[in-house]
């Protein structure tokens, strides 16, 4: 099996559920407890805590709070922000957000908020200018993802925070990294960011666990009410073996990402060109530069996407088609389609994305097998004329 799908989700590494197994097994106390049975899974969530804190470069341990997912992150930051500006009711996001912030902001506008999505170009980067004008007094929140989860195309989050700050102090700005961490740097401290998200499961944690990071003096009201943890902001009893998880991934994170911009990088870049090269129907979704290293999201005109998933699947390889929240249903994604991808590729666009347990064997066997399973999908087209000006526009 050649596992491509990493923006999806990733596997555990093993020294991550090494850290972790002490904690399912013997080390079972609830953290919160008095006695002294509860005191390792206690030091273990500040020790996670710690990790993390630095991971994401933040001041303060305190800064950071332990959630179930990446989705949970961008609620509890969204709908804590304004809970705590009522007054305010303008919020501004982007087109191409992940399905747990848009889908957010169409309910927040459906109880009277008023959301601007600002757009991107064609290789998928936003209009700065166009979210400065947008920005207004009573604007209480805006949020843009650090990076793409179908594109990989990282967005400008440290400017975008000066240029709020600068035009409207009052303004807060989460920003959702989930598909940032792990693949580029991310220090919280040099920016002018006041809440991030990321998420265990798309950097070598288990499924379950995620983090908001929130600065010092943002408020923002728990999503979940309850007990005491989380220093109020998220209740329940903690998932300490989950949290132990991701603190060490952060911290194995920390120290792969040097291999991840430039071996990961090399390797995508290799499959990258391979495809681009040998298949006579490809398009890069993107521009070249300006991504994230583990991402290439690309166009196969004139053919179906999820039928070259399945024959991708049939020789051992998993890639997507859109993000795996949408994928199952047959819209074309409202990333590509934000970017104005042509019709001719919306449909067969396929998503590779790399981790660092990803081998140049591995890259070299999709490279092999892309142009075959190409001409198979290509003879059964109905789009058989425009695929020969492709053939002979190719040669
Ligand atoms: N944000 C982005 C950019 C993502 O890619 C994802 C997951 O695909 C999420 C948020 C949601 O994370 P989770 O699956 O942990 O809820």
């Amino acid at each position: 099996m050649i596992y491509l799908d990493n923006n999806a989700t990733t596997k555990v590494d093993e020294k991550v559920l090494e850290a972790m197994l002490p904690f399912l097994k013997e080390e079972y106390a609830n953290p919160s407890s008095m006695y002294d049975f509860a005191k390792k899974p206690a030091t273990a969530i500040k020790e996670a805590r710690a990790q993390v804190r630095d991971f994401l470069g933040a001041e303060n341990e305190k800064d950071i709070f332990f959630t179930s997912c990446g989705s949970e992150s961008a609620n509890t930051a969204i709908k804590g922000v304004l809970n705590c500006n009522k007054e305010k009711r303008h919020i501004i996001t982007t087109k191409v957000e992940h399905p747990c912030v848009i889908n957010t902001y169409k309910e927040l506008e459906k109880n009277g908020y008023e959301v601007d999505y600002i757009g991107v170009n064609s290789q998928g980067q936003l209009d700065i200018e166009d979210l400065k004008s947008k920005l207004r007094k009573d604007t209480a929140l805006v949020s843009v993802m650090w990076a793409n989860n179908e594109t990989g195309v990282i967005y400008p989050v440290e400017e975008i925070a000066e240029i709020i700050k600068t035009k409207s102090p009052e303004t807060r700005f989460f920003v959702d990294a989930v598909q940032a961490a792990g693949k580029i740097p991310i220090n919280v401290k040099d920016t002018k960011i006041d809440l991030l998200g990321i998420s265990g499961h798309k950097f070598h944690a288990p499924k379950g666990v995620g983090v908001l990071y929130v600065k010092p003096d943002v408020r923002i009201t728990p999503l979940i009410n309850g007990g005491h943890q989380e220093r109020g902001l998220r209740a329940g009893t903690q998932n300490v073996p989950y949290i132990v998880g991701i603190g060490k991934a952060a911290e194995l994170a920390q120290s792969a990402l040097d291999y991840e911009l430039k071996e990961v990088k090399r390797l995508r870049d290799r499959l990258e060109d391979g495809i681009l090269k040998n298949v006579f129907n490809a398009r890069l979704n993107t521009a070249i530069s300006g991504r994230v290293p583990n991402t290439t999201n690309i166009g196969f005109e004139y053919v179906e996407g999820e039928l070259i998933l399945l024959h991708l699947s049939d020789i051992g390889v998993c890639a997507s088609s859109g993000s795996a929240c949408t994928s199952g249903s047959l819209e074309p994604s409202h990333v590509l389609r934000a970017m104005g991808i042509p019709f001719t590729a919306l449909h067969g666009s396929i998503r590779f994305s790399l981790s660092r347990f990803t081998t140049e064997k591995e890259v070299d066997f999709v490279i092999e097998q892309m142009p075959a399973i190409m001409d198979k999908l290509a003879s059964i087209s109905p789009f058989q004329d425009e695929l020969e000006k492709l053939r002979n526009l190719r040669k």
